[in-house]
């Protein structure tokens, strides 16, 4: 599409999206500024080409502008929602420029792993874009590719028109109501785009979760399960699909049930937008995972060490504590509101909690209805320690925190990373 006829245009945010849509607009419209309210980022700003202003947000006169491209940290504000001019994010504006077909995941948790393997199932036409790392505009260009686009609930929200030729939404659990104020509006935002798919587009559902039904959507259902029955399912130990069988689960890296039910979602995804059997097989069965999700960082002395630093909700958790047994966990960190009931079902897999944080103390609440014994500790140092001792010499010490990093770190990738460098420390070298 053209974006002439916008003289002014607005960015919101000089993070990795702001500048995305930067590099998207330069050349394309009049002239492009941004707002930033962090002075860092501000004047990092002011070196990027073809930028003519940066100011703060906070008291900007936003009447002047034809477009305005937000981030996707941005709230939707009073004055945003009463701007007169048309005000989009950043994942809209890629898909409005887009010269290749895209495909969406999308749910609470996993897309992230999702959305990589379908790229990796796709071979040299995916291209991983999206909330996972490179914004979609920044990738809009490309043509012959298949444009794997991971979506957060923010991105959708800001999107009016986004509508990928398929999408995949793995599951749905109340998460980021600080930004969306209810989970009936995260709800909305997350699944807005389904109900634009047409109908020769594909939804890929997860047949496991109860998000498959609320849906709506004119477009044909693909279903996934990993319990039973579906389009693409576990059939004998096999990962079949409608078009024959992906390989064995024997065969996967991991095979805990939501790594399963990742890996058919990826490929009922990728084979829809024309995955090779062999390629789609060949990434499956050499996909290790990703760095701070379930990610086993040590051996010592009978005690395995995981890192799960990505887990920022109690589902998750919930989903790490499935994958093993005889666990010591340190949960906590700075809490969403969420609340730790699903530890429950999975209580019998704790021996102790080391809880950190403020919400370290609503997951004590839970486990401790188990009488699961509960330390509490007020550094990542001290957790390690105490989580070491606890374990006795065998069994998981397990980093799943089910809330953000935000107390003590600036990113989930900070926080699982000193625990990597904490437990490498235990006992000098890791076997
Ligand atoms: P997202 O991008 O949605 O945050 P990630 O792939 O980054 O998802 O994984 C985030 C966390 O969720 C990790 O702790 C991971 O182990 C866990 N996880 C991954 N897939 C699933 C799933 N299908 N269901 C529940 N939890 C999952």
């Amino acid at each position: 599409m053209t974006l002439q006829h916008y003289g002014r245009v607005l960015v919101v945010g000089a993070g990795v999206s702001g500048r995305g849509a930067v590099g998207a607009l330069v050349g394309r419209v009049g002239t492009i500024e941004m707002a930033e309210d962090d002075p860092a980022r501000a004047k990092a700003a002011r070196g990027i080409t073809g930028v003519e202003r940066v100011a703060g947000l906070d008291g900007l006169d936003l009447s002047g502008y034809d477009l305005i491209v937000v981030s996707p940290g941005i709230r939707p504000d009073a004055r945003l929602r009463a701007a007169k001019c048309e005000v989009i994010g950043e994942l809209e504006l890629g898909f409005r420029l887009a010269r290749s077909p895209m495909v969406a995941v999308t749910g609470t948790n996993g897309k992230t792993t999702v959305a990589t393997l379908a790229a990796a199932m796709l071979g040299e036409r995916g291209v991983l874009c999206g909330n996972a790392g490179t914004p979609l505009s920044a990738v809009a260009g490309l043509e012959g590719k298949v444009l794997v686009v991971e979506v957060s609930s923010f991105q959708a929200y800001w999107a009016n028109t986004f509508t990928p030729q398929a999408a995949c939404l793995l599951n749905f659990t109340p998460d980021h109501l600080d930004w969306h104020g209810t989970s009936e509006e995260y709800w909305r935002a997350k699944t807005s785009f389904f109900a634009r798919l047409e109908q020769g587009a594909t939804a890929v559902l997860n047949r496991d979760d109860q998000s498959a039904t609320r849906v709506m959507t004119e477009a044909r259902r693909l279903f996934f399960s990993v319990s039973d029955p579906a389009d693409y399912g576990i059939e004998s130990g096999w990962l079949t699909g409608p078009n024959g069988r992906l390989c064995q689960t024997g065969e996967l890296a991991r095979s805990a049930a939501h790594d399963l039910s990742n890996v058919l979602a990826a490929w009922a995804l990728a084979e829809t937008a024309g995955a090779r059997p062999e390629q789609a097989r060949a990434a499956a069965t050499g996909f290790a995972g990703l760095a701070h999700r379930i990610e086993v960082v040590a051996k010592i002395g009978g005690v395995t060490y995981v890192n799960d630093s990505k887990a920022t909700t109690p589902a998750s958790v919930a989903a790490a504590l499935h994958s093993f047994e005889s666990v010591v966990l340190i949960a906590g960190g700075k809490g969403k509101g969420l609340s730790y009931e699903p530890l429950a079902a999975v209580a019998g897999r704790v021996r102790a909690l080391v809880a950190i944080g403020e919400a370290g103390r609503d997951a004590a609440g839970v486990l401790g209805r188990f009488a699961i014994p509960v330390v509490e500790a007020f550094s990542m140092e001290e957790a390690v320690a105490r989580a070491t001792v606890l374990a006795e010499g065998s069994g998981v010490v397990l980093l799943s925190p089910g809330a953000t990093s935000y107390d003590w770190y600036s990113s989930y990738a900070e926080r699982g990373d000193h625990f990597r460098r904490l437990v490498a420390e235990v006992k000098g070298v890791p076997e």
